[in-house]
């Protein structure tokens, strides 16, 4: 028998089409809890408002309904701050088949190794750390006219990373922590505007070591320093 027989399957918004990362079977929004909520969460995660970093707890809380409503409203949705098929069929359109955002690679995040073994934390969650690190860049780089941001450096074993002379306790060593190149945006237009994409650490010119680069990433703790941009 045709599905198209089954009653509530005819006229329903059903995906518009298989993905090949993650599909949605339901409509998300405030007071929605399970492994669908936080892979909502870790796309939304660049919007999660200045100064602030949205929970990956896999329940769709307030913040979640706030980051979903700026997600929605840098791609010109309908600003409800509930997930649907609108907003599905966007964040399926902004990702790759292996679930990173389509202007980032897991390639691009670790120069170090393919393995993402060697870091301060297992390769599972260093690689799953660059994940979210990527969609909070895609956030960045859309806010910023969607112009290419360019990743010098991600992810580092400890052997890539006193290669390289970075700190003991570098973020890169757990995968969350990217490099940027100046882009034809600036150091100081990045540096500014990662406040607002969910990014405890901003180091950039004028703090030292750091006036070729702007290096972001997500410590427990907010430490931002960009001296020559203002931060
Ligand atoms: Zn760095």
């Amino acid at each position: 028998m045709l599905a198209t027989t089954v009653s509530g399957v005819v006229g329903t918004a059903a995906p518009a089409s298989a993905d090949a990362c993650f599909t949605w079977s339901r409509t998300l929004s405030q007071g929605a809890t399970g492994a669908d909520v936080r892979q909502l969460q870790i796309r939304v995660s660049g919007y999660p408002g200045y100064g602030a970093v949205l929970g990956l707890d896999s329940s769709f809380g307030p913040a979640t309904k706030a980051a979903v409503t700026r997600f929605q409203q840098a791609y010109g949705l309908t600003a409800d701050g509930i997930a649907g098929p609108q907003t599905y069929a966007k964040l399926y359109a902004l990702q790759d088949d292996d679930c990173t955002p389509v202007n980032f690679t897991y390639a691009e995040l670790n120069r170090c190794n393919s393995t993402w073994a060697g870091g301060a934390v297992s390769a599972a969650t260093a690689k799953a750390n660059a994940l979210v690190t990527m969609w909070k860049l895609q956030a960045l780089r859309h806010a910023l006219g969607d112009r290419p941001l360019g990743v010098n450096s991600g992810f580092r074993s400890y052997s890539c990373n006193s290669a390289v002379g970075g700190a003991s306790n570098s973020r890169h060593l757990y995968g969350d922590a990217a490099d940027l190149a100046a882009g034809s945006q600036g150091f100081c237009t990045i540096a500014r505007q990662a406040r607002n994409h969910g990014f405890t650490q901003i180091l950039g010119p004028g703090y030292p070591d750091h006036n070729d680069h702007v290096h972001l990433a997500t410590p427990a703790s907010r430490h931002w320093s960009a001296p020559t941009c203002g931060i």
